[in-house]
């Protein structure tokens, strides 16, 4: 799944394409891509079909384009891609959906998975309808350190389980779960609720440390499906210090990473550093 940064990367691409450009065309081409609409496909094409762009926002991996016929939801879902594109769009066999945009660009909505979609709906407080559920994340303005912590100290869980959860903070995936847990020296099993509030905040700063960093380098790249709206990937997976370093030493002590099972995936810790 693309976490924070990935989205974020493709919402800075996407600023110059399509802020201040009107859609002149839109065509979903995948019934998938709209099963989230009143209306499916055609309401998309007909609602997006001459409406202006007048900014784009992001919370956690939600993406919108605020538009002057309401908001258009994107979900990358597992594999979607919004490409910047002229020429034919005929050519990709896992093109779900585009659009032409008054400029001449062309914005390709690639999703082999068809996990993702789109959604034209209005916003509420400030975010789409469907995304009214999913709490800010680390580097929104509307993200409040204290709030956060009260949330996440409420919790009995593993502090791991409860970053991973939407309605706490939103953005977090297990990569850089794994990241800010090794940073701020915590083990991820760690009861949330036997954390102190000063863990938990500088917890939360590792969190945003590791996503500004992580942004810099445009993304972490953990398979070809990541991409910018150019098509390139990012390179912050070269700097990882636990995610998928397992049997190399840590950087802080030499101990070697280790591996557990969490959930269906991996657990990457440091087991000296981050002691349960
Ligand atoms: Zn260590």
């Amino acid at each position: 799944m693309p976490e924070l940064p990935e989205v974020e990367v493709v919402r800075r691409g996407l600023l110059d394409h399509v802020v201040g450009k009107r859609f002149a065309t839109a065509k979903v081409l995948h019934p998938r891509t709209a099963r989230r609409q009143p209306g499916g496909g055609a309401e998309l094409e007909a609602r997006l079909a001459g409406a202006h762009v007048d900014g784009i926002g992001r919370r956690g991996k939600y993406l919108w384009l605020d538009t002057s016929a309401g908001a258009l939801l994107v979900h990358l879902g597992m594999s979607g891609q919004m490409l910047i594109k002229s020429g034919s769009p005929e050519a990709h066999k896992h093109l779900r959906a585009w659009a032409v945009m008054d400029s001449g660009d062309e914005l390709w909505f690639v999703d082999q998975r068809t996990f993702g979609y789109w959604h034209m709906g209005e916003l509420v407080d400030g975010v789409p309808e469907l995304v009214t559920h999913v709490a800010p994340d680390l580097l929104e303005p509307a993200f409040s350190i204290t709030d956060t912590v009260r949330r996440i100290r409420a919790k009995r869980s593993g502090i791991k389980r409860v970053l991973l959860d939407q309605t706490v903070v939103s953005g977090i995936g297990n990569i850089y779960a794994d990241e800010m847990l090794w940073q701020a020296q915590i083990h991820g099993e760690t009861p949330a609720s036997a954390l102190a509030e000063s863990e938990v905040s500088d917890l939360l700063e590792a969190g945003q440390d590791v996503m500004r960093r992580a942004l810099e380098q445009g993304g972490t790249s953990f398979d070809s499906l990541y991409v910018n709206v150019n098509g390139q990937s990012g390179y912050f997976s070269r700097s990882l210090n636990a995610y998928g370093q397992q049997g190399r030493p840590c950087l802080r002590c030499g101990t070697l990473i280790v591996r557990e099972q969490f959930a269906n995936r991996g657990s990457h810790f440091c087991p000296e550093c981050q002691r349960l």
